[in-house]
């Protein structure tokens, strides 16, 4: 099984925000009521109105590189095992999921997985328990995405590769391609900075609150 993970996933910023206290396995808000029930609380998506019949998973264009696939994940959440549900929160397949939307233009219940997989994402990241590869490479990689936001609100090509190296530790990864980017045009050495820095401000507050 391939051990990357997509960077392209998306995590709520107010979830990369670290919890006060890491919530582990034992954690009572974990044990209260099951990630089906949760979901369906607090994104809209009922798990139980899925029947199994595959067309999402057939569909998925990373089925293959994943742990569970999507249709396995929602049968899993019916399930409302502990078990099950920490079995997903430590998965990949939930950092795999590219939110592509495949999934949910196929599905006869239009359930909707890729919502489904943002608030798995969250979770995880909420109790601790994201799985290991994936604190290495996406978590870093949304980190150091909003760390150049916060600073210049825009997308910053070098800040964000240097600040993603000193993250994930790969200091070394794709470092020969960076001189044709650079002679292409395709990284600019000063970054370009939004007028309204405020306004950038006042979003990172509130998503922190
Ligand atoms: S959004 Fe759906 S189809 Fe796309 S990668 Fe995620 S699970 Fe697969
Ligand atoms: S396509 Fe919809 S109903 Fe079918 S297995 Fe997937 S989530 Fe369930």
């Amino acid at each position: 099984m391939s051990r990357n993970i997509n960077p392209h996933a998306t995590v709520d910023p107010e979830c990369l925000t670290p919890a006060p206290e890491p919530h582990g396995r034992h954690s009572a808000h974990f044990s209260a009521s099951s990630l089906a029930s949760q979901a369906s609380a607090t994104v809209g998506v009922d798990s139980a109105r899925c029947y199994q019949c595959g067309k999402c998973s057939a569909g998925c264009p990373l089925a293959d590189e994943m742990d569970f696939t999507s249709s396995a994940v929602l049968r899993m959440l019916q399930t409302e095992d502990p078990a099950a549900d920490r079995e997903l929160l430590t998965s990949q397949t939930i950092w795999l999921c590219a939110s592509c939307e495949m999934c949910i233009s196929r599905c006869p219940m239009q359930v909707d997985i890729p919502k489904l997989m943002d608030f798995l994402r969250q979770r995880s990241l909420y109790e601790g328990l994201a799985n290991r590869d994936a604190r290495r490479n996406i978590v870093a990689f949304h980190r150091s995405f909003l760390d150049v936001i916060r600073l210049t609100g825009r997308s910053y090509e070098i800040g964000l590769v240097v600040d993603y190296k000193v993250r994930s530790g790969k200091l070394l990864q794709d470092l020969t391609v960076a001189p044709a980017m650079f002679l292409k045009g395709k990284l600019a050495l000063i970054p370009e900075m939004v007028r309204d820095r405020r306004g950038i401000k006042r979003i990172f507050k509130k998503t922190d609150e």
